[in-house]
């Protein structure tokens, strides 16, 4: 969180701030915010599912409105071009059917690409195939306002993008068949593009897609500071023990499934409560602040720390095995676990346990095994690191 947009009244980051008020944004959010697959697992997983809901609600609705409408079509085409728009409204309705149907299937980022790609692509197609049926036709004025209507249903693509919680890129993607659709259809209806004739429509298009980029890229940015808010424990920034425990979950699936390695470090400070006891209950505060920070540093990009419980902390080693763990358990004492208010450092002890090596069949049975060498590291003399195979690294003289 160095740079903050708010952070200095330039005019960008005035901007910048004004746009996405009431919650602040990073340079690195709003980056975040242009491209896709740079948000963390969750909140792609998250944004993903309110994508498919949405896509599910309105395919729901324009499977009863898109047949419904046929009607209109009765009054103001002859036969048999309104019965060929009926079979045309019944197919489109039969997509939203299958898109509206609440299938059971995983919700990753491409199934929710996949599923909306599929939503967007039904009214344009409509739309040509519509132009196909009702063109050479003499038209009364009522049948001149349908086709007209007809004609704007590459807007209301765009315009329906809006409701999406997107990067700017995918809108944009999302965008340009809606665009080469209304062009398309310029050709079919047999007019030439002409800048004078289809630039103002084509420009409205375009306000119309920047606004449903706008609108996606601050329901992302809500989503993702509601989902990291609900995540992150408040005092020490580090992942709260519910989001922690679902990110095991997945970190030990996916190990499993690879055979690949992955380690816990279960690390519980020594003597904490005499600081809150000696010192007040702000100081501690500190301590677990400065012992977060010091952690996270220690740890690499992949790993993720956990506040267990109080003063425990919880550091998933993904893709690292015993001797792996042991070497990043050296280079945490090293850096320390920050300093008590009078200025001696503080200890930890700390049980480790890997997956294969603790033949752990859950994560929770993972966690167990590192606990329990917790408490042997406690029981021993604490300062220490109890680890996979019963290996015991002292680090200092024993504390009282
Ligand atoms: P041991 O070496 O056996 O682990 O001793 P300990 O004093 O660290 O262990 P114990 O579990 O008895 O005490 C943990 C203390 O952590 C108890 C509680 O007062 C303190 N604590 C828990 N959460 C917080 C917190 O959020 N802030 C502060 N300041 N203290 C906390
Ligand atoms: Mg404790
Ligand atoms: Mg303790």
């Amino acid at each position: 969180m160095s740079s903050t947009i708010t952070g200095k009244p330039t005019f960008t980051r005035t901007f910048a701030a004004h746009l996405f008020a009431p919650i602040k944004i990073t340079w690195q959010q709003f980056i975040d915010l242009l491209v896709p697959f740079r948000h963390s697992p969750h909140i792609r997983n998250h944004a993903a599912s309110v994508t498919i809901s949405r896509v599910q609600l309105v395919a729901a609705l324009f499977a009863v409105l898109v047949p419904a409408c046929a009607v209109l079509d009765w009054f103001v085409f002859p036969f048999p071009e309104w019965a060929q728009m009926t079979g045309m409204r019944m197919t489109a309705a039969l997509v939203f059917v299958l898109l509206a149907w609440p299938w059971e299937s995983g919700k990753s980022r491409l199934q929710a690409d996949a599923i909306l790609m599929a939503l967007l692509l039904v009214p344009p197609v409509f739309y040509l195939m519509s132009i196909r049926v009702i063109s050479g036709l003499e038209l009364s004025e009522s049948g001149k306002l349908a086709a007209k209507l007809y004609a704007l249903m590459p807007n209301i693509v765009l315009a329906g993008l809006a409701i999406f919680p997107l990067t700017a890129l995918e809108v944009l993607l999302f965008s340009l068949p809606a665009f080469a659709f209304a062009i398309i259809g310029y050709y079919m209806n047999g007019q030439p593009l002409s800048l004078v004739q289809h630039g103002p429509e084509l420009w409205l298009m375009v306000l119309v897609m920047g606004v449903a980029m706008f609108s996606g890229m601050s329901q992302l940015h809500y989503m993702a500071a509601l989902v990291n808010r609900a995540m992150v424990d408040p005092l020490t920034g580090a992942y709260t023990r519910r989001s922690g425990g679902e990110t095991l979950d997945l970190l030990f699936r996916l190990a499993a499934l690879q055979n690949a390695p992955l380690s816990v470090a279960f690390i519980d400070l020594d003597k904490f409560k005499s600081i809150n006891d000696t010192f007040g209950h702000d100081e501690g505060d500190k301590a677990l602040r400065a012992l977060s920070e010091k952690l996270k540093d220690g740890l690499r990009k992949g790993d993720v720390l956990v506040r267990w419980g109080g003063e425990e902390f919880v550091a998933i080693l993904n893709n690292t095995d015993a001797p792996g763990a042991k070497i990043v358990i050296e280079r945490l004492r090293e850096a320390g676990f920050g300093n008590r208010p009078d200025g001696k450092p503080m200890t930890a002890s700390i049980g480790v346990a890997e997956r294969g090596v603790d033949n752990a069949r859950d994560w929770p049975e993972l966690i167990e095994a590192a606990d329990h060498r917790m408490y042997e590291a406690k029981k021993t003399g604490r300062d220490r690191a109890v680890l996979p195979g019963g290996d015991v690294m002292v680090f200092g003289p024993p504390i009282e």
